[in-house]
């Protein structure tokens, strides 16, 4: 798969990610990282083990976040 970004401006990039919200692919040029926050069930006693997800989006869907 290609990035879809580099794609649309005649480029051509092997995709390294997935946009999570519209499912392009992305170069790493064009992929934007960001932490998911992993909300775990409540009342486990066990609050403090919360790693942190992560998760891609495209230009596109990054700035629509925004
Ligand atoms: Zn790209
Ligand atoms: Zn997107």
């Amino acid at each position: 798969m290609n990035c879809y970004d580099c794609r649309a401006r005649q480029e051509t990039a092997v995709a390294v990610a997935l946009c999570t919200r519209c499912g392009a692919g992305l170069c790493l040029d064009h992929a934007h990282v960001a932490p998911l926050t992993v909300h775990e069930p409540a009342g486990t006693g066990r609050s403090t083990h919360t790693p942190q997800a992560r998760r891609f989006t495209c230009g596109v869907c990054h700035e629509a976040e925004v």
